[in-house]
């Protein structure tokens, strides 16, 4: 089943979410579902706030090449425990802030820990996009949005076309 994702600006994407500290079916469920809904969107990465739900709660799969298998992530509590002093620039997007792109510079690698679907510690080193997509998704959790790195013009830019495109979709 696929959830509807929450566009900004919303209080709701502000929030600092709250640990995981029962991996129960109905979170594995939501997983479940988060990952359904980005890859329908289709997205990258997918954040539990982004769907109404304040829980440390993340989904990602940065598998761009046709011919490489998919691999899905699914992330309770992620954390990031180190990150390169190298930084990397991408063009980054976010499902919540649909057609706005802009370029967002970041840790070019990242040691990430999270627990897993069947409740195991995990951790992994991460680099290229999904060391972006994992920092941006872990955002998320935090309240922090991507164009909360741009300038406040640029920010107040793209925050006025999403308010448009809102009102937009409310009529419609
Ligand atoms: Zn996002």
């Amino acid at each position: 089943m696929k959830r509807p994702i929450i566009l900004h600006p919303d209080p709701r994407l502000k929030k600092t979410s709250d640990p995981v500290t029962d991996l129960s079916d109905d979170l594995r469920d939501l997983a479940d579902e988060m990952l359904s809904t980005m890859y329908d969107a289709p997205g990258i990465g997918l954040a539990a706030p982004q769907v109404g739900v304040l829980t440390r709660l993340i989904v990602l799969d940065c598998v761009k090449a046709d011919d490489e298998p998919p691999r899905p992530l699914i992330m309770f509590n992620p954390e990031i425990v180190a990150a390169s002093d190298t930084l990397n620039t991408y063009e980054e997007g976010c499902l919540s802030i649909p057609d706005q792109f802009a370029d967002v510079t970041r840790p070019a690698e990242v040691d990430v820990r999270w627990i897993d679907r069947d409740g195991n510690e995990q951790r992994e080193g991460m680099d290229g996009l999904w060391a972006t997509c994992v920092q941006h998704e872990i955002d998320h959790l935090d309240g922090k949005l991507f164009i909360d790195y741009l300038k406040p013009l640029k920010r107040q830019l793209i925050t006025r076309k999403m308010q448009k495109l809102k009102r937009e979709r409310a009529r419609a």
